[in-house]
């Protein structure tokens, strides 16, 4: 089976064309050895047969050129299986690199834009999921190829030798191996099963494995074994189940492709042939076969490839900006160098509707954010994640632009401006400093998180580390950690505040003009929260800092301040100013503020 969709992971199409033939022609080569093989045995076993009885002498001077000849090809054969071995091998690293680069981008873009998608999932189609495309995109489509040059020629051969027998044998060939083929739509079918409940696994059990402190505080830990069972047992019956239609199916294949030398035999007997062309003639029909076996060998170690295949496109497809991927292109293409300031930030109409979203997240939404202290603020659900996405380049929306001083920007243009602190950043294994470092590729730190060797004391030298560190609060307002803390998997071994005062210090390291605080101190108190923010903003007089909040206390008098309700901006202005007026934001202190 052909997937010309498939063809497509191996690169661009003059690269996949070569690449794809060149292995193929060694494929040919290599049956070519074979089929000299197969002649000059018939050679020699007629040299035998010839000479049987008569002088040994004369049987070694009528064989030795032959034995030279297979001499020569046994010495051949290994050298090509090397070079295919070697051709393929740097074949598919590259290829594999290029996916699993452009795939880890478009699941980066993908999950801002949706999280339906599962990462243990994600996780199975990044590493096997590609893993499978190789034995498909190395092996079975060059030998497609193969196939059809080697049973064209062998079959000509075999008619030259003797129409008769050649034209029955070469029938043979077309109608034999036929018969199974038909399976091939079944065992694709049962490949997609299969991964599918293997992606469902991996799903599940990650998703357990971060939430197990989860599990067992709400009691569903015994439930939750229960459901890993069960999508063990359904992926056990699907392996099984697929394993049993493969060995059908080789058996099959095999008993049919092993059936044509047979009738070769059978077409050539009673003919009053020569003993080496009836030898000839049977080891060219066995030669006819072997490509074909070799097909379904591949066939066996790759369908699961097929359906990955068209998953990982589905993917990249989707997060392309043009809706069809082509190798290498996905990356977030960001500024090399973004600019030291920027006076003004405008959202113009901005409007976006989550995918499988009934009604818009944000709705043109239309605001301006300048140097100094701005806020977004609004009960749960109104837009206000969304809209921080939308600005710190995570979301395109569907409608509308943000401009910078004026002029329109791109997504990724944001993303190297904006400095941004989720709702929900991640913290890494590792000290307070290295978590700190994150993004920076040329500190010692990083260096020790690869390595898994955790002293911070290089990182913690870092001059750059502590003021950011000190400015977000850490080793000042809370004595209990500091730069050497351990953050522990996903920052566990630290509070709420704590992981948010690193994610502070991550984004401030960065030293862009813009920053953007997702609700990024909703874990610290009031006073401290009001503190941090007050020296953020006077930190850097010359920076945009975009804070969302929905505690109206932190916010100073001064503040621009924008409202949003139902994803739509209904009230902007200066937070003392807005105090006062009997709008948006005197309703939202009326609901989000216990009264005095
Ligand atoms: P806020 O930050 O103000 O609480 P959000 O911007 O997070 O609000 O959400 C706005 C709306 O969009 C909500 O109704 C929420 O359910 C929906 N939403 C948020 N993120 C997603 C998402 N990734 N996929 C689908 N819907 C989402
Ligand atoms: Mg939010």
């Amino acid at each position: 089976m052909i997937h010309l969709r498939l063809f497509r992971l191996l690169g661009s199409r003059p690269r996949a064309i070569v690449v794809t033939a060149t292995l193929a022609a060694i494929g040919v080569l290599l049956g070519a050895t074979f089929v000299a093989q197969a002649l000059l045995m018939a050679q020699v076993f007629g040299g035998i047969v010839g000479a049987w009885g008569r002088d040994p002498a004369d049987l070694g001077a009528r064989v030795a050129p032959w034995l030279a000849g297979l001499l020569a090809v046994l010495v051949a054969r290994p050298t090509l299986v090397a070079l295919r071995e070697l051709a393929a091998a740097r074949l598919m690293t590259r290829v594999k690199l290029t996916l699993r680069a452009d795939l880890a981008e478009a699941l980066v873009r993908r999950s801002a834009a949706d999280v339906r998608g599962r990462t243990g999932a994600d996780h199975a189609l990044v590493v096997d999921g590609v893993e499978n495309l190789d034995p498909y995109l190395s092996r079975y489509l060059p030998q497609q190829v193969t196939v059809l040059v080697t049973c064209l020629v062998v079959g000509a051969v075999l008619i030259a030798v003797d129409p008769l027998v050649g034209v029955v044998t070469v029938a043979a060939v077309l109608v034999l191996p036929l018969l199974p083929r038909l399976w091939d739509r079944a065992l694709a079918a049962r490949g997609a099963d299969h991964w599918d409940a293997y992606g469902r696994m991996h799903a599940e059990f990650l998703d357990s494995m971060t939430g197990m402190t989860t599990l067992v505080l709400a009691g569903a830990d015994a439930r939750r074994q229960e459901t890993l069972e069960g999508a063990s047992r359904s992926l056990l019956d699907r392996t099984l189940g697929q394993l049993r239609l493969s060995l059908v199916e080789s058996g099959l294949s095999a008993f049919a492709l092993s059936a044509v030398p047979v009738v070769a035999l059978a077409a050539a007997l009673g003919r009053g042939l020569a003993p080496t062309v009836v030898f000839a003639l049977v080891m060219l029909s066995t030669e006819l076969v072997r490509p074909l076996r070799d097909l379904a060998n591949h066939w066996h170690a790759g369908y699961a490839g097929t359906y990955s295949g068209r998953q990982i496109l589905d993917v990249l497809d989707a997060a392309s900006p043009h809706g069809c991927w082509t190798p290498g292109a996905a990356r977030l293409d960001t500024l090399s160098r973004p600019p030291r300031a920027c006076a003004r930030i405008d959202g113009v109409g901005l409007t976006l509707t989550y995918p499988g979203g009934d009604a818009a997240a944000l709705s043109e939404v239309d605001l301006r954010l300048t140097s100094g202290m701005n806020a977004v603020v609004g009960i749960s659900g109104s837009g206000k994640s969304t809209l921080a996405a939308i600005l710190s380049g995570l979301l395109v929306p569907q409608e509308g632009t943000v401009l910078v001083d004026g002029a329109p920007v791109s997504a990724a243009d944001l993303l190297s401006l904006v400095a941004t602190v989720p709702q929900d950043p991640a913290l890494f294994a590792g000290t307070v400093a290295d978590n700190i470092a994150l993004g920076d590729a040329s500190s010692d730190s990083q260096a020790h998180l690869a390595s898994g060797d955790v002293s911070a004391d290089d990182a913690a030298g870092d001059d750059d580390v502590s003021v950011c560190a000190r400015l977000a609060g850490i080793g000042t307002d809370d004595p209990t950690f500091d730069l050497h803390t351990q953050a522990g998997e996903r920052g566990g071994l630290l509070s709420g505040g704590q992981r948010q005062r690193v994610a502070i210090a991550r984004a401030l390291r960065q030293d862009r003009p813009v920053l953007v605080l997702d609700e990024a101190t909703s874990a610290l108190d009031l006073r401290s929260e009001a503190a941090l923010v007050a020296r953020l903003a006077t930190h850097r007089s010359d920076r945009i800092v975009l804070v969302v909040t929905h505690r109206l206390g932190s916010l100073g008098g001064s503040d621009r301040v924008h409202v949003l309700a139902d994803g739509r901006l209904v009230e902007s202005g200066l937070a003392a100013d807005l105090r006062r007026a009997d709008g948006g934001f005197a309703r939202l202190a009326g609901v989000t503020e216990v009264p005095a």
